[in-house]
């Protein structure tokens, strides 16, 4: 499934209302409403749609590489690859600073097992 069409000057362009509908409703129906990153719950949160691997780094625009994140994970986690972002997160969970190991974990699982 196609999420973000990039126009002619390469400038990213937003999902339409219906197509991010769309795509929450898949996210949410097979994981729940939560952070895929921190596991916080996105009821009544603002959610954000990430890319598992950006797309600048060659992560595929399909819904495998679609999770759903709250605010504070998808400006962390920003550009860097999931690699990279899993390296940072256990860094501040040695640090005792991050609030939901068990969702946290269980993306890394899936993840693992997408790409094989
Ligand atoms: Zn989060």
């Amino acid at each position: 499934m196609k999420t973000v069409r990039f126009s002619k000057s390469g400038k990213r362009v937003p999902l339409s209302k219906e197509l991010r509908n769309i795509v929450l409703d898949l996210l949410t129906g097979k994981f729940g409403c939560v952070c895929w990153y921190c596991g916080i719950n996105l009821g009544s949160k603002e959610i954000h749609i990430d890319h598992i691997d950006p797309l600048s780094k060659g992560g595929a625009d399909t819904i495998h590489n679609l999770a759903l994140s709250c605010v504070s994970c998808n400006r962390a986690k920003w550009d860097l690859s999931f690699a990279e972002f899993v390296r940072w997160v256990n860094r501040l969970r040695r640090m005792e600073t991050f609030p939901a190991k068990d969702g946290f974990n269980a993306m890394i699982a899936y993840v693992d097992n997408e790409k094989r």
